[in-house]
């Protein structure tokens, strides 16, 4: 169907992006009577469009993810608000189908790592959440796709459990188990459907490293959305229900595909035999680090002290346990506004006495140590800890008792040479990554390493 401002949605399960319209033309499908499910049914009748599939925005991936990693949600977080109108509607279903929502997206989590995150409408760019509504028929945008189309997730009202899951699987970045390159050697697809958006393999290149999966809740069942058997099992052409969404359960396959497209890939820039492989790779992996592409993580780059409030933001989360600070220079509509007054009322920042928090500022070793060893309430240090530190004169008197209780709790790292702290050098983002994974090493959260620039107390 078309939205409001003519841009293209695929209905029910997904949408897919068409980028040029001009060789589209209009095609109508008879009205959808309710599956043997109930599934993606009852939906007022649709139109779809049968477009050039070479504009298409499609590309193939394991288990049918979106193998583009702009697609990624950065920080394996996606973000959402939930719209007014869906608020709006009268009577507990509004309370009731968020509760659903958040249980859904609680599985997603727990099973995959995979966050989300909901935000402030009126400080965040709108190209960087998805809309959640109400909607008589469930779609989604797939994966995170700023500025291609407004990104929405829409349920209808009494969907099952198995839609919720369904439909933020799109969101995430899945796309039907039925679209798989390999999918004719499992299912037998109604001719007519062969070229349905809902049904169609997508033409570029494709990678299938999961077994076909009839427990996918990225997978229709024979008859749960055209009212006849519009797919049957290719070996005995017997119709079949799909498990995962008919019982709301996520499958094993779902979940692979979920944490292959966000925490397996290694960035591209770091080397087996770079200094802090290891732990960027962990970082990498479980979502707490990422780069600005989705494909580099440019280690020895420096990071602004607002890049810095939003790793503290988005890997330690801390409750508030203070009051907010307005800077100067931070404006309600920075784009880090909300992480770094995550960071302040943390207790892991403050910004400066006249007011600034200098958000554009490369972070120093200094800093970024103090931050830490002051927000996690590190303490046990002593001044033998500043010892072996050649340069220890540099660290300001006020400074030392932080870094002393960095150093006795293991979160002083000094690449290139252990024995210079370097407190006024600008923290590079390799520096960045040790220092977040000795603290999730303190937290319990990261398996501990023995790298050989961490200062041993
Ligand atoms: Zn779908």
């Amino acid at each position: 169907m078309l939205n409001k401002s003519g841009n293209l949605i695929f209905g029910i399960g997904m949408s897919l992006f068409i980028t040029f319209f001009s060789s589209c033309e209009k095609e109508d499908l008879s009205e959808i009577s309710n599956g043997e499910l109930g599934l993606e049914s009852n939906i007022e009748k649709e139109s779809f469009l049968s477009c050039s599939w070479e504009n298409a925005d499609l590309i193939d991936g394991k288990g049918m993810y979106h193998s583009d990693s702009q697609r990624k949600w950065p920080n394996a977080t996606v973000k959402y608000v939930i719209s007014q109108q869906y608020l709006d509607v009268d009577n507990a279903r509004p309370q009731e189908m968020v509760r659903t929502l958040k249980r859904a997206m609680n599985e997603w989590t727990n099973k995959t790592g995979i966050r989300f995150q909901e935000v402030n409408p009126n400080t965040t760019s709108r190209n960087d959440y998805t809309l959640v509504k109400e909607s008589a028929g469930s779609s989604s945008t797939l994966g995170y796709a700023p500025g291609l189309l407004p990104m929405e997730l829409k349920i209808r009202y009494n969907a099952p459990f198995g839609v919720y899951l369904h439909e933020l699987g799109h969101a995430i970045g899945l796309y039907h188990e039925q679209q798989r390159p390999d999918r004719d050697r499992y299912v037998t697809v109604h001719p007519n459907l062969i070229n349905n958006q809902l049904y169609k393999i997508p033409s570029r290149q494709y990678v299938v490293h999961t077994p076909f999966d009839f427990n996918s809740v990225m997978l229709y069942s024979s008859s749960g959305y055209y009212g006849d058997y519009n797919m049957v099992r290719a070996d005995n052409g017997q119709p079949f229900v799909s498990n995962g969404y008919s019982n709301g359960v996520l499958s094993q396959g779902d979940i692979d595909a979920v944490k292959a497209m966000y925490f397996s890939s290694l960035p591209e820039d770091v080397s087996s035999n770079y200094w802090a492989y290891n732990e960027i790779a962990f970082m990498w992996q479980n979502g707490y680090i990422r780069g600005s592409d989705g494909v580099n993580y440019r280690p020895n780059n420096n990071l602004t002290r607002a890049q810095f409030a939003s790793l503290i933001s988005s890997i330690i989360n801390p409750p508030a346990i203070r009051g907010d600070r307005n800077f100067t220079d931070v404006p309600s509509n920075h784009w880090a506004k909300a992480a770094i007054s995550k960071a302040v009322r943390g207790g892991y920042l403050s910004g400066y006495n006249d007011g600034s928090f200098k958000p554009n500022r490369n972070v120093s070793k200094l800093e970024m140590t103090i931050a830490l060893a002051n927000g996690l309430r590190l303490s046990g240090g002593n001044s033998n800890h500043l010892l072996s530190f050649s340069d220890r004169s540099q660290i300001p008197s006020w400074a030392r008792a932080s870094i002393q209780n960095a150093t006795a709790n293991k979160l002083v790292v000094n690449y290139p040479n252990k024995s210079y702290f370097r407190p006024n050098n600008s923290a590079t983002r390799a520096d960045a990554a040790m220092i977040f994974y000795q603290t999730l090493v303190r937290l319990g959260k990261a398996p501990r390493r023995n790298n050989p620039y961490i200062v041993l107390p």
